[in-house]
């Protein structure tokens, strides 16, 4: 056994034992036991970690702690670039293609709105969710934190907030999705791109007054529908000022 000690910035706090929150506390480890290893046994999923600090030097998941050892442990971080002082995976968890789990489905539709590929079905089982992130490279979308912890998984993102409007201002934050947004160009049922569609091609398609009144048409090919900018399509519109902070 080896002793070393636990600081955990910012908000890894709310995975800890309220004894364990923000201040070192020192811990007994197995012979050989990593970061990795010691920072999930306290409660914090590795996809909630960004930068690990072991006597002020950055180092990997697979560090084995030492006698002393000194660990802080950070998480992703919002606007700060700590690019080079990463050592915890290849790339930054900065993907914008998401995997939502089966009681996301709120949050996904409305990062849909805002443009992001984001794949959700409540029949998805844990299994098919972690496959798909590994298959699709997709971040994982959860309040699960089992879910995180799964050693396949390697970008996913612990929801706090409860309700979908809330999750989704979150995420945006965390992950500064504000400036990459391109909303109204995913359909939000299938998740397949939306195509112009022309007067003449919707005509038929959407109620006689709706063609008289409107020029632009959108369609998704995925399920046929055909949207276009009306009372509806204004509100969502408010919806994304909000999400987006405008
Ligand atoms: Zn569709």
């Amino acid at each position: 056994m080896v002793c070393a000690s636990f600081r955990f910035y910012e908000e890894l706090n709310d995975f800890l034992a309220p004894a364990l929150r923000f201040r070192s506390v020192a811990r007994r480890c197995a012979e050989g036991a990593t970061t990795k290893h010691m920072i999930e046994a306290l409660g914090v999923p590795h996809t909630e970690v960004e930068l690990i600090l072991v006597n002020g030097e950055s180092v990997g998941f697979d560090r084995p702690l030492c006698e002393g050892d000194r660990v802080s442990v950070y998480p992703v971080f919002e606007s700060l670039d700590i690019t080079p002082l990463l050592r915890v995976r290849a790339q930054p968890l900065r993907e914008t293609r998401f995997v939502a789990d089966a009681h996301l489905g709120g949050l996904a539709r409305l990062l849909r709105l805002l443009g992001f590929d984001t794949r959700f079905d409540n029949h998805f089982a844990d299994a098919e969710i972690v496959r798909l992130s590994v298959a699709e490279r997709r971040i994982v979308l959860t309040r699960d934190r089992e879910l995180l912890k799964r050693r396949e998984v390697t970008h996913g993102c612990y929801l706090h907030a409860l309700v979908p409007q809330a999750q989704c201002r979150e995420l945006v934050a965390r992950l500064d999705l504000a400036g990459s947004a391109r909303p109204f160009s995913l359909c939000l049922e299938c998740n397949a791109p939306l195509r112009p569609l022309a007067r003449a091609a919707a005509l038929g398609r959407v109620p006689d007054g709706v063609a008289a009144r409107h020029r632009r048409f959108v369609t998704c090919d995925a399920c046929g529908r055909v949207f276009w900018e009306g009372s509806h399509w204004q509100r969502m519109r408010q919806v994304v000022g909000e999400l987006l902070g405008r």
